[in-house]
């Protein structure tokens, strides 16, 4: 595995690759974060130290049977020119989520096939998760749309109380 097998088959961009970990059903790969993604947001300038670390995994689609993990190692930046503090963040990801934008394509394209639940079995993950990403979809599908030209509105299973 390297830096352009990750990049080119879970387009993972702005990372450096380190090593990779088998553990049963598992595949881990370690990455660090390449310093030209690392740009003050503010100020736009390169000078920076570090400001305290931690590790974030996301979740990648599998290999044949294997779950696959990013695990990334990230330090909180402070730039050196106007003291801004933050936390670098790279085009894989979606906002906080635990996985990679690779991956919610996969979930994307499954759920034309399946369910939520069938689809969280397949993939090993929550179906807390797969609805997430179902979800984000929508709001991004439906961001948009005009009201004045809405005609008819259907509504698909609701209940008054528990139970009915
Ligand atoms: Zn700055």
């Amino acid at each position: 595995m390297s830096t352009s097998v990750l990049y080119h088959a879970f387009n993972l961009k702005g990372i450096t690759y380190r090593t990779t970990r088998f553990k049963g059903d598992v595949i881990e790969y370690f990455a660090d974060v390449k310093e030209e993604y690392i740009r003050c947001p503010k100020c736009g300038q390169r000078q920076y130290t570090f400001k305290g670390q931690k590790t974030r995994s996301f979740h990648l689609g599998p290999i044949g049977r294997k779950k696959c993990f990013l695990v990334l190692s990230l330090h909180r930046i402070k730039c050196s020119t106007c003291g801004a503090l933050w936390w670098p963040s790279l085009p894989f990801m979606v906002g906080k989520h635990r996985f990679a934008r690779s991956f919610a394509l996969i979930v994307l394209d499954l759920l034309r096939f399946g369910t939520i639940r069938w689809v969280a079995d397949y993939l090993g993950v929550g179906w807390d998760m797969i609805k997430e990403i179902h979800k984000l979809k929508l709001q991004r599908l439906y961001r948009n749309i005009h009201l004045h030209k809405v005609r008819y509105i259907g509504i698909d299973e609701f209940s008054i109380r528990k139970g009915h």
